[in-house]
């Protein structure tokens, strides 16, 4: 099958990790990951046929229960783009907003919020339960965001798309001049990436597209209209624990999640690297 990275289009590749299993949901099937020879972009070859068909039993849109809420809300907030830097009235669109826990943690902050998710029913109720606008549809944000957005926010987002330099393009649009952007992102150069291979919680195939790192990003900003004001690796205990579970227990298990989760949360602590946070700004 023909190759076209994509990021960059070049039609060589070099082979990266094959034989990949979703341990996650434990769907049958394997992914085959490769290293785009041109820009270095880790992605999956051949792509999934059916995109849409990978999220249809997504837990990550469900309910949570208590603990994991209270977990997700004590620690991801150092985790995702502390808002609270952010000037009175400024507005903010998170992109792939999920189940809107972010949205609804930035309740208290004197901020315009808003949240994009490409499926049409799942924003609605959401934006019912929030009491914020959720768009579904892009170019209908478009219209009426257009240049109004300080920041823009994707929270474990770019990883799943099939065309992230489309995705930069389209938010440049819907921000104001020098808007910034937030990326966070599983980082396939991370010792937790090493170590566990193909049992790699961060992996999550087939869900997770393509890894786009430093290199790839600023290539892709550039492109786009953007310029890189910084790159942080991110202490997030999530991907260690799992990726503990899945190596004890043959693939994922709540309780082996929460199990290893102290233990996550000390190595992510001492060694941060195994998600990394890009800002752009719009130039
Ligand atoms: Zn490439």
């Amino acid at each position: 099958m023909n190759f076209s990275c994509l990021v960059c289009g070049g039609p060589v590749y070099e082979p990266w990790l094959d034989k990949c299993r979703d341990y996650f949901l434990g769907n049958s099937g394997f992914a085959t990951y490769v290293r785009c020879s041109e820009c270095g972009l880790v992605q999956q070859h051949p792509l999934p046929p059916d995109l849409a068909a990978l999220y249809e039993q997504y837990p990550i849109h469900a309910k949570k229960s208590r603990l994991h809420e209270w977990l997700r809300r004590r620690i991801l907030r150092n985790v995702y783009y502390d808002a609270s830097q952010l000037p009175p009235r400024a507005s903010i669109l998170d992109f792939g907003c999920g189940d809107g826990w972010y949205l609804d943690s930035l309740h208290n902050l004197d901020l315009r919020r808003v949240g994009y998710e490409f499926d049409l029913d799942h924003a609605r109720q959401l934006s019912q339960n929030l009491g914020v606008p959720v768009w579904s549809e892009l170019n209908a944000l478009k219209t009426i965001g257009e240049a109004s957005f300080d920041i823009v926010t994707l929270h474990y987002v770019m990883e799943h798309l099939a065309d992230p330099s489309a995705c930069l393009r389209n938010i440049r649009s819907l921000l104001v001049p020098n808007g910034l952007v937030y990326l966070l992102l599983p980082n396939i150069h991370s010792w937790e990436a090493r170590l566990f291979g193909r049992r790699w919680h961060g992996l999550d195939p087939p869900r997770h597209l393509s890894f786009p790192d430093r290199e790839v990003i600023e290539r892709m900003a550039r492109a786009e209209g953007y310029e890189l004001v910084s790159t942080k690796n991110i202490a997030f205990p999530n991907t260690a624990a799992a990726s503990m579970a899945v190596a004890f227990f043959g693939r994922f298990k709540h309780f082996a999640f929460l199990a290893f989760y102290p233990l996550g949360m000390l190595l992510s602590k001492l060694f941060p690297s195994g998600s990394t946070a890009y800002l752009l700004r719009k130039s």
